[in-house]
């Protein structure tokens, strides 16, 4: 879809950070991070949300996130992770082609899912994306 910021990166048309991609999915580092290894998982097709979403898509997303999330445990050594998920703008969703956020959650994190929604994120440089990146990388 045109205009669409995820249809971009799925096309190859803006770079991210790809940590696993398959025929149907793509997973990369969210660019505004709440976390270190805050993941993004998406349809490679556009779909605005769960609504119109093909069920191909959303289980192939579920199994993918539970991918990511042992590699998290394995490679992070994190203790937890939280799967998030909106729809619709009442709902907090920002970008309107469906994603499912992976985050990795550690003892003392602060992570706090309301100033989330406040939109206060972290200011990471290339350097902690690469890396984190290499860490999480699913062949
Ligand atoms: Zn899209």
């Amino acid at each position: 879809m045109e205009n669409c910021i995820f249809c971009k990166i799925a096309n190859r048309e803006i770079p991210c950070y790809k940590i696993y991609e398959d025929d149907l999915v793509l997973a990369f580092l969210d660019i505004n991070p709440v976390v270190s290894g805050h993941v993004l998982v998406i349809p490679k097709k556009h779909f605005e949300s769960i609504f119109e979403a093909d069920e191909e898509y959303l289980e192939r997303i579920i199994v993918v996130a539970k991918k990511i999330s042992l590699k998290m445990k394995e490679a992070l050594g994190v203790e937890g992770v939280n799967l998030y998920q909106a729809n619709g703008s009442i709902a907090g969703q920002t970008v309107f082609h469906f994603h499912l956020h992976v985050l990795p959650r550690t003892a003392g994190d602060s992570v706090d899912f309301f100033k989330w929604m406040g939109k206060i994120t972290k200011n990471f440089g290339k350097e902690e994306f690469e890396e984190t990146r290499s860490k999480l990388t699913i062949n």
